[in-house]
């Protein structure tokens, strides 16, 4: 949804002040998303840590189930 520069940003009700990776305290900038359910705010390098492993763990259940998830 954003990333946010400082801590006055558009999204203060829902940045979370704890990194959803890693558990650090967030500093600025930051990755912030807001999905159905809820709110995740990651530090930069964290970000990058859980996508990579989040495409890991789609390539291998394309794997497990011999189909593309997407084309
Ligand atoms: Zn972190």
């Amino acid at each position: 949804m954003a990333y946010l520069r400082s801590i006055d940003h558009p999204y203060q009700g829902t940045a979370q002040p704890y990194c959803f990776y890693c558990g650090a305290t967030i500093n600025y900038p930051a990755i912030h998303r807001v999905g159905s359910t809820g709110a995740i705010t990651l530090h930069s390098n964290c970000a990058v840590d859980l996508s990579i492993k989040i495409m890991a763990d789609v390539n291998h259940m394309q794997n497990d189930t011999n189909r593309r998830i997407r084309m």
